[in-house]
């Protein structure tokens, strides 16, 4: 663990990189949209009206699209029926297991580099889906300006399958009580880190990130940039999972503004969508903290069906995402060009998306080392706190794998 914490403390000088590495990593997000598959191509707003689109995929989306007019300002885009499993609005919890994350999407997020460090050679290396790297670029760049801190970092990302079950393995080995989701580390499948959405902040040297004083600015400000605080205050009853001031989930800006404003989480979000707010129903409108308006609905997906024809605007920006359960969330953009829309007129679209995307394995093995490490904090910490805390998945990777190396992947113990 000592090891780790060395690591750890470069990473204040790491920032700069990672900040600017983002920059440079955004300039290559058209192209990576541009191989992604069917849904990410759908996920890519489309541009029919007025504005000259860039990105060569509306055209698969047009392609794809089968009947059309069957409503009127409708058309139909059809994709498959397992892309309810993606997108930026899926639902992963201990109900509902992650199925599948498009690799080719995710793109790698230098934290930090040391050269003076004696574990220089040791890269700690972070994931994220190439549609939340912008806005987390942006998110954690302002709170930089807003505040003069410099000292947070990204402790986990993108997990894989594969390190989720080895933290779960070491978990259940060092007698960890797996009874219950809420207090043991996620089984796999069932972390939402293991979607590519969704980032644990820490801070430098102490690797302890409260969310509260200075920090609050994060949960005050996340909608602003599209992501969600995921396990607020008080919804452990629906989420499983304690309060984690550090655990952000990217969903996009007018479903954070939303979720945000009405103090709900992810879990309610979904079910109000599908309850509510089916195409045939009334539409859910948002004003979005960007100062967009936007209109929302929900989409039911045969499951006898091989492939989905979803209707969607013809005359305005949209982006569908899967709900992870049973069905497909559409947004359009009705008064404007959201910023972090692929298809904005500062997005180049070409570009290979290659070099970001790096190997996920090794950090596999950070995690595992993590996974004890954190294991051990966690009790102290939370051992205060008591059960509730361990429940938090986030919990444990903060404060208690800060310590590790790997901490930025360690914090798998939680989820
Ligand atoms: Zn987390």
């Amino acid at each position: 663990m000592a090891g780790n914490r060395k690591k750890k403390k470069n990473s204040p000088s790491g920032f700069a990189v990672f900040t600017e590495f983002l920059l440079s990593l955004a300039i290559i997000g058209g192209g990576v949209y541009a191989v992604g598959n069917a849904v990410s191509k759908s996920s890519i707003v489309k541009n029919v009206k007025g504005q000259d689109s860039n990105v060569d995929s509306s055209e698969d989306i047009q392609q794809d699209s089968t009947e059309n007019n069957i409503y009127d300002g409708y058309s139909f885009s059809t994709v498959s029926y397992n892309d309810i499993f993606s997108g930026d609005l899926v639902l992963v919890n201990d109900e509902y297991e992650h199925h599948q994350t498009n690799e080719n999407q995710l793109v790698g997020i230098m934290d930090r580099v040391d050269e003076n460090s004696e574990d220089s050679e040791e890269e700690s290396e972070h994931k994220i889906m190439i549609t939340a790297l912008q806005p987390l670029s942006d998110f954690m760049n302002a709170f930089q300006e807003t505040t003069g801190i410099d000292n947070v970092v990204i402790y986990t990302s993108y997990r894989t399958q594969e390190v989720q079950q080895e933290l779960y393995d070491n978990f259940v080995a060092e007698g960890g009580d797996d009874s219950d989701n809420s207090n043991s580390v996620a089984k796999a499948g069932h972390s939402e880190h293991q979607t590519g959405y969704a980032v644990d902040f820490t801070t430098l040297p102490d690797y302890e990130f409260e969310g509260d004083g200075d920090y609050a600015w994060f949960s005050q400000n996340c909608q602003n940039y599209g992501f969600i605080l995921r396990y607020p205050d008080g919804k452990y009853d629906i989420t499983n999972i304690k309060h984690e001031p550090w655990h952000f989930r990217y969903v996009g800006i007018p479903h954070a503004t939303y979720i945000m404003q009405n103090n709900i989480c992810l879990e309610e979000y979904i079910d109000l969508l599908r309850e509510r707010y089916s195409f045939d129903s009334d539409h859910l409108i948002i004003n979005g903290s960007d100062g967009l308006t936007y209109e929302v609905y929900y989409w039911l997906a045969d499951s006898s069906s091989e492939t989905i024809s979803i209707p969607v605007p013809t005359d305005y920006e949209y982006t569908i995402s899967g709900n992870n359960i049973d069905g497909f969330i559409v947004t359009i953009c009705t008064d404007g060009f959201p910023k972090y829309s692929s298809n904005s007129p500062d997005t180049p679209a070409d570009e290979s998306p290659e070099t970001e995307v790096t190997e996920n394995e090794g950090d596999e093995n950070q995690e595992n080392q993590e996974s004890e490490e954190s294991e051990e904090n966690q009790d102290s910490e939370e051992g205060e706190e008591s059960d509730e805390n361990q429940d938090s998945e986030d919990s444990e990777d903060n404060e208690e794998s800060q310590e590790d190396e790997n901490s930025v992947e360690s914090e798998e113990s939680i989820e």
